[in-house]
């Protein structure tokens, strides 16, 4: 069984394309700058990596106007004689599509019908710089395979565990009832995805421990993970909320808003802007959102990368220390994403924080980069893991269930 897993941004298109009978990742890549003039397709075949410059090499009949047209070209070069990986479309069982929001109707991932495209619409509402373009992808895709069944996962629905006390915001009730502004929670099948591998690599029932995800990428969250479900997340309404970020400012006091309007004569969009692409770790350092450049300023004694890096340490332990107690204790502490996969100084940095847990990172299991395994002392009460995280898995996981029943 061969899932193709879909990811669409607004000008972009991540494939991957999986056979789910040994869990191999046949091809994967990107379409890049769909709609723009100088549009790039990175097609990845096994290990072989082929940057294919849209007019020369290989005739996509145009430029990529669209996500219909970067759906074409995938299928196109996953089927070509050389770069492809299969002979015809009909290898294709299941399309899997990564949807951000689902509101509060999807728990769980769902096979995508009228019904679900209709609810998927309203939901843009909430998430409207990612459902949209999600939504453009699943269009695309019925439109040039009309017979394969698709599914629709969702990074909000693993936190529809949450109990209220964790998802409510203290505005007037009404503001939820009548504009679902609540906490939904975002990476939902990246935290599921790695507390399920922990679990399993730990060879204990899930519902037997208390775990703490923390995924550090570009966007950054923390969730609480007790006996398997989600009980709290740091990113909120959006996923703007939570840790400081790349580029994004994470946690503020909302008032900050109003004054800068006034003070900045800013409108709310351009506040808004800033909060999402000019803060976070980028805003302060004011070198850049990619954690390894700020790194190398950092060392190099420059003390608004320093503060970046260590408000950004700040902000995991706190959250930390949050669902500690919101879980009353922590079994399992796990790093994953860009950063927690590969950095093994901030890894560090937080888990010699948090000795009042009984917990310390054993310097030679951390040298270590995007390898499944535990980074803290043989002695100590609580484990540290490096899990990497496998969204895409986890999507054609959850297509492969949806559409064999
Ligand atoms: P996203 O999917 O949110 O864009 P990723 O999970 O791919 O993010 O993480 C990307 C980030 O991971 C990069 O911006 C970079 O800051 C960080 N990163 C990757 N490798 C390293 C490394 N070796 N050291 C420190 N940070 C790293």
């Amino acid at each position: 069984m061969k899932i193709l897993v879909i990811n669409c941004g607004s000008s972009s298109l991540k494939y991957q394309l999986i056979n789910m009978d040994d869990k191999a990742v046949l091809s994967s890549g990107l379409v890049e700058k769909i709609g723009l003039s100088d549009p790039l397709l990175t097609h990845k075949k096994f290990d072989d990596k082929f940057i294919i410059d849209t007019d020369k090499q290989i005739d996509f009949g145009g430029k990529i106007q669209n996500h219909e047209d970067a759906v074409t070209i995938v299928i196109k070069v996953l089927l070509d004689k050389d770069l492809g990986v299969i002979s015809s479309m009909k290898e294709i069982d299941a399309v899997g599509h990564r949807v951000v929001h689902g509101g509060e109707k999807y728990a769980n991932s769902v096979i995508i019908n009228d019904e679900v495209i209709l609810e998927l619409e309203k939901c843009s509402k909430l998430a409207p710089l990612h459902n949209p373009a999600n939504l453009i992808g699943i269009y695309a895709c019925q439109k040039i395979m009309p017979k394969t069944p698709m599914a629709a996962v969702f990074d909000t629905a693993f936190h529809q565990t949450m109990p209220e006390e964790a998802y409510i915001y203290s505005l007037p009730y009404e503001i939820y009832q009548n504009y679902g502004v609540r906490r939904y929670g975002f990476h939902g099948t990246s935290h599921q995805y790695v507390a399920n591998v922990a679990a399993e690599f730990l060879d204990t029932d899930i519902k037997k421990l208390k775990i703490i995800t923390c995924h550090l990428g570009n966007g950054a969250s923390i969730t609480a993970i007790k006996h398997g479900i989600s009980i709290d997340t740091s990113m909120g309404f959006t996923p703007l909320a939570g840790l400081t970020m790349g580029t994004r400012c994470g946690d503020i006091d909302p008032s900050i808003l109003a004054y800068l309007s006034h003070e900045m004569n800013l409108s709310i969009d351009e506040l808004d802007n800033i909060m999402n692409k000019k803060s976070g770790v980028l805003g302060l350092s004011g070198i850049s959102n990619d954690f390894r450049d700020v790194e190398d300023a950092a060392n190099k004694g420059d003390k608004r990368a320093e503060l970046a890096l260590k408000v950004f340490t700040y902000h995991v332990k706190k959250y930390i220390g949050a669902y500690v107690a919101a879980m009353n204790g922590v079994d399992v502490i796990i790093f994953t994403a860009g950063l927690g996969e590969n950095d093994k100084v901030t890894r560090a940095n937080v888990i010699n924080g948090l000795s009042y847990l009984g917990i310390a990172i054993d310097d030679n299991k951390n040298n270590v980069r995007g390898k499944l395994s535990v980074i803290s002392t043989d002695e100590s009460k609580v484990k540290a893991m490096l899990v990497p995280t496998n969204e895409e898995l986890m999507i054609a996981q959850d297509t492969l269930i949806l559409t064999s029943q």
